[in-house]
Order: structure tokens, then sequence, then C-alpha cells
């Protein structure tokens, strides 16, 4: 086939397999009644068919990212099938208003499924914004308190850290415990933790994506008309939650559940309308829960990608069993890292280590490298820890599968016996 003809508007999408090249077109596209300019596909192959012919690809690698990160497969294929002609609508998701009615039904559905999956009541409004979950870190201040108001922080990390030094510009807010000093490897006991009780909320950062630590339960405000904040960014829909613990959950997109550019506000309606004066349009609450997250136009490609994943999320049995996916794939690879007799190691406390991101280091630290290289030959990359820590960081979340991590465990194991 030549290139020029793969470039044409009608030419099937080209999946290359490592023996053979299977020819996919979008699925929505193909014309039963093929015409003579179209390339002929049989009408009969099912979407099903073509992902399973798809899922043999052994193109694709095994990606530990942080985020962006691994998306489900499945997912891909879809919104590869779909990509071109959505539905019949002819015309992608890209192309469409935001206000007609076939993206409203995208939106819809995505608040619809992400309300099914985390339970999440009527009386709290679910917002989809752009601007990363870094927008949030003003967004939250700048909406639930007014200037001199103080706020909590509890950091277990440097996302939790960046939070606090941005609400600084906005409120009052104080540090009430930090892990900084100990490297961030744990999460304090929450007995001993000297709450303010006229704290307007207590933010924490429910998973440190670069440190590993997760928060197995939550803490509650000293202030009884304070609420708990938490960044889910990095364990978002990786296990239920209950929402009503929260005042406001925000998560970016990109680690669990799309692409980057969409970040995911949940938000108890009782908060909304107390922005302070200064606070931009596009960072107050109230006006994107009053006009549905479509005040301007959203991030409509990457809404509509997030509404896949929450709809296989669903299809998958829900939370609970990607709980216990995530459960099982953590075990394996933690359990690798203690029995490696010190050749690997985790620096994180047992009882709050992260089911999303697994850090650790090589004892022998001059071997790292190699290790990184030869991960990547057999297709497993972006192991590397963050810049500011070091040492590897294997990211895991829902879309990792099983067989990603028990080809790591296998790997790690074939290293250190050649190494040890
Ligand atoms: N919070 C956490 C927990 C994160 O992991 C990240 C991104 N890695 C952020 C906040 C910042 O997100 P964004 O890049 O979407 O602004």
């Amino acid at each position: 086939m030549a290139a020029t003809s793969l470039n044409a508007p009608n030419a099937p999408l080209l999946q290359k397999t490592h023996q053979t090249h299977v020819f996919l077109k979008p699925i929505s596209t193909i014309p039963c009644q093929t015409s003579a300019k179209r390339i002929s596909i049989s009408c009969s192959a099912t979407t099903q068919d073509r992902l399973s012919v798809q899922s043999q690809s052994q193109d694709r690698v095994f990606n530990f990212a942080a985020g962006p990160a691994t998306l489900p497969e499945n997912v891909l294929l879809k919104a590869q099938s779909e990509l071109y002609n959505w539905h019949g609508s002819g015309m992608s998701v890209m192309e469409m208003s935001h206000r007609g009615k076939d993206f409203r039904s995208i939106i819809e559905k995505a608040e619809a499924d992400l309300r099914s999956l985390l339970n999440i009541p009527e009386n709290y409004a679910v917002l989809f914004l752009q601007g990363g979950a870094t927008t949030q870190f003003a967004a939250v201040p700048l909406n639930l308190c007014a200037p001199g108001d103080s706020v909590d922080y509890l950091v277990t990390g440097s996302w939790g850290d960046k939070a606090f030094k941005e609400a600084k510009k906005y409120c009052n807010p104080k540090v009430i415990w930090s892990g900084k000093s100990e490297n961030y490897v744990r999460v304090p006991s929450f007995d001993g933790l000297e709450l303010n009780p006229n704290a307007k909320y207590l933010h924490i950062c429910a998973n440190e994506t670069i440190y590993g630590v997760e928060f197995k339960d939550y803490p509650v405000p000293r202030n009884p008309n304070g609420v708990l904040v938490a960044d889910m960014s990095s364990n978002f829909c990786s296990k239920p939650v209950d929402v009503t613990k929260f005042g406001l959950i925000y998560a970016g997109a990109q680690k669990n559940v799309g692409p980057s550019g969409v970040c995911i506000v949940i938000v108890r309606k009782d908060l909304l309308g107390n922005a302070q004066e200064i606070t931009p349009v596009m960072l107050d609450y109230k006006i994107h829960a009053d006009n549905n997250s479509l005040y301007n136009t959203p991030p409509c490609y990457g809404i509509y990608m997030c509404g896949l994943v929450f709809e296989d999320l669903l299809k998958q049995g829900g939370l609970e069993e990607v709980e216990k996916k995530n459960q099982k794939k953590a075990g394996i690879l933690y359990n690798a890292i203690d029995e490696s007799k010190g050749f690997y190691r985790c620096p994180v406390e047992k009882s709050v280590r992260s089911l999303m991101n697994v850090p650790f280091t090589l004892e022998k630290s001059e071997l790292e490298a190699e290790f990184l290289k030869e991960a990547e030959k057999e297709k497993m990359v972006q192991l590397k820890g963050h810049r500011s820590v070091g040492g590897m960081r294997a990211s895991i979340y829902n879309a990792m599968p099983l067989a990603g991590v028990e080809k790591l465990v296998a790997f790690m194991k074939d290293f250190q016996a050649k190494h040890a």
C-alpha cells in the first residue's frame, strides 16, 4: 500500500503487529455498501473481532509512566474506532460543538457513569475543568475561604507542599504536619495532629505520586464546619471512596482516567457561591457548576476519553473489582522488592504504600542506568524515578495489566540474579 493512500481520508488505519500488518478502518466509517472509492472491507467484521485482532498487537510497551500514563487498550481501540465518525454523526468528537446534542450526551454520560462509580450523592457537583490539578491549588482556597481565613495542610509529599505554597497567596494556610524531614515515607497518626479548630478546610494529597505514600483512611477536620479536601490525582477511581467524607475532591485525569487536559472536581454544593472577589471566572466553581461544565469550551475530547474509561471501569464490575486487581498487582511488586534481601528497597512505611506508584531503589545504585536500559529493551519503559528523588518508580495505575507487573517482577528477579 502506497504511503499516500494511507493518508487519504478514507484510508484504513494501519496497525503493525510483530508479524503481520493488520489494516483497520474506523468501524463507524465502514459503509455497508462499500462504494468503489472506499477500501473494501467486509461488513461482517464486528468491533469485537477487530479489537481481538488488535489486542494481540505486540507493538505496545508496558508503560510505567506516572502521568500521562497508560490507558486501557480496549478504550484506545474504541476511541480509534470512533475517531473519524462518532456514532454516525459524520464527524469526530474533536469537531463537535460543545453545545450540540451529541457532545451533551457524551458529557452527561461521563458524569452519570462517574457518579455511579464513586456513588456520588446529588448534593455534590461534578465539574470537568482544565488547567490540571495545579490550577486547583489556587482554585480551592479562592473558592472555599476569604483572604484571612485559616486552613490546614497535612503534607505527605511534594504535591501537598506545592498546594500549600500556592494557598499562601489567597488565605492563611498552616502546615500542621510535614514528612519532608524524613523524605516523605509515611502518613502520621491522626490522633496527634494539631488541627486548627477554625480551619475552613484540611487539605491532603490522597496519594503522593512521587514518593508513593497513600492515605488508607482519612483524617476528620477539627472544625465542625470545616471540610476535608483531597488531591486524588494519582489514585482517582482506583478504589471505592466515601465521597461524603470530603467537601471537595480534585483529580487531574492523566493518571487513571484519561488524557491530560481534564481536571475533575467533585464539590459539595453548599460550598459553592462564596468565591473571593478576585477569583477569575475560570476558577469559580459555581460558574462551572451552574453551566454544567459548559461555561466556555471544555476539553471535549479529553472528557469523551474519560467517559470511555468510566464505562470500562463499570464494565469491570466497578471500583471494588478494580481495587482487588490493583491490590494484587501492587502486592506482587512490593513482595518482590521486600524479598530481594535488600537488592531492591522501597523506603515507604508498609501501611501506607501506594497501590499506584511504587518507588524503589537499588542497593547498588550504580546499576540503575543499566536496569533502565535493560528494562527498555524488554519493552518496559518510564521506570525512572522522579528527578527529585532518583531511583526507580513503577506506576501501576488501573490500566496497567497484571501481565505488565508480572513481567517487571520476572525481569527484576533476573536482573538481581545477574548482578547480586
Ligand atoms: N497532584 C498530584 C498528586 C500529581 O501527581 C500531579 C501531577 N503529577 C499534580 C498534582 C499536578 O497535576 P497537573 O500536572 O495536572 O497540574
